[in-house]
């Protein structure tokens, strides 16, 4: 066994032109989860507990997009949605169209541990997270005034946002770079850079891999649209191997069945970490749509994109300490 490694990240694809002080503040945000998820470690906790653990304060916390500051449906209200998995046994949670539950990802947990199902949607996961006795609060409570002000540039530019903007540069303003990135999807106007959702990787000392995802989404989805996050295989995966959560588009990323890949070519082909990671961005991913986060049981690290950026740091047992958001 190589030793405890951890990585998180809070989305790919970030606005090229964001403001140096966002930079610095979301550069601190990834350093203090990242010290709360090296010190669980120091401490024993097992990979499940941590990834719950760092994925709760990034929910918590309303810079990145999950929990509160999650981004916006077209109503302008919040669907939230998150998967965990624990790679030792294959098991997994996940749930979507959350509009109460503080913590998406713990109740992702429980509906692993508690109920006899996998995943859980709309009202019944509400009624779940009722009977649990989870932490509930007004959908108001998720609601940023920033998010508000992004909601009404993306319904200006009848755009689905995947943007890392605020409100004070207007999609008028955007470089020429981010404007030449604009594509099509589906007919609709889009921003090749995702939202950031949040997600975290962990082995521990005991070589067990665990992987979290949880995010609000695109903003000015459509109401009930289910990205790649909840899906086990899609936006999280962890086995025996290795554990993995994604970011990015998440049609991109459902099509690719991304985090599944990074095992799968570790299982089939023999390939290293890193190597499995490279190859699944190169050969699975549409150009410029996402990004992924891995850990191996053999203590290492591992992360790739093909979007502009990707807000992520990660840490080994050896000592290696990143926090990046550029190549
Ligand atoms: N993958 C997320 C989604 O499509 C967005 C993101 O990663 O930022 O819902």
């Amino acid at each position: 066994m190589g030793g405890w490694a951890i990585a998180l990240h809070g989305g790919a694809g970030v606005d090229p032109n964001l403001p140096l002080h966002r930079q610095e503040q979301a550069k601190q945000l990834l350093t203090r989860c990242l010290n709360l998820g090296i010190s669980a470690l120091r401490s024993s906790l097992p990979a499940l507990d941590v990834v719950e653990l760092v994925v709760r304060e990034l929910e918590t916390d309303p810079l990145f997009n999950s929990g509160r500051g999650s981004a916006l449906t077209e109503n302008g209200t919040v669907e939230m949605e998150a998967s965990i998995m624990d790679g030792t046994k294959r098991r997994c949670g996940a749930v979507s169209g959350l509009t109460t539950v503080k913590n998406p990802i713990s109740l992702a947990r429980l509906v692993m541990d508690k109920s006899p199902h996998s995943y859980l949607a709309f009202s019944g996961a509400d009624d779940f997270a009722r009977q649990q006795g989870v932490e509930l609060v007004g959908n108001d409570y998720f609601i940023t005034e920033e998010n508000v002000g992004m909601l009404k540039l993306a319904k200006e530019a009848n755009t689905i946002m995947f943007d890392y903007r605020i409100p004070a540069v207007g999609l008028e303003t955007c470089s020429a770079g981010a404007a030449a990135a604009m594509e099509k999807m589906n007919g609709l106007p889009i921003s090749v850079y995702a939202p950031e959702t949040v997600g975290c990787v962990v082995v521990d000392v005991e070589g067990r891999c665990a992987a979290a995802t949880s995010t609000g989404g695109l903003m000015n989805k459509m109401t009930g649209r289910i990205g790649d996050s909840p899906l086990i295989g899609a936006g999280t995966y962890a086995c025996e191997l290795c554990g993995v959560s994604c970011t990015g588009e998440g049609e991109a990323i459902i099509r690719g069945t991304l985090a599944r890949e990074v095992a799968a070519v570790m299982e089939y082909k023999g390939l290293g970490l890193q190597d499995a990671v490279d190859f699944v961005i190169k050969e699975r991913l549409d150009e410029g749509k996402a990004g992924l986060i891995a850990v191996s049981r053999n203590g290492e690290v591992a992360c790739g994109f093909n979007t502009t950026g990707m807000f992520r740091a990660c840490a080994t047992e050896d000592g290696f300490m990143e926090v990046g958001i550029w190549e």
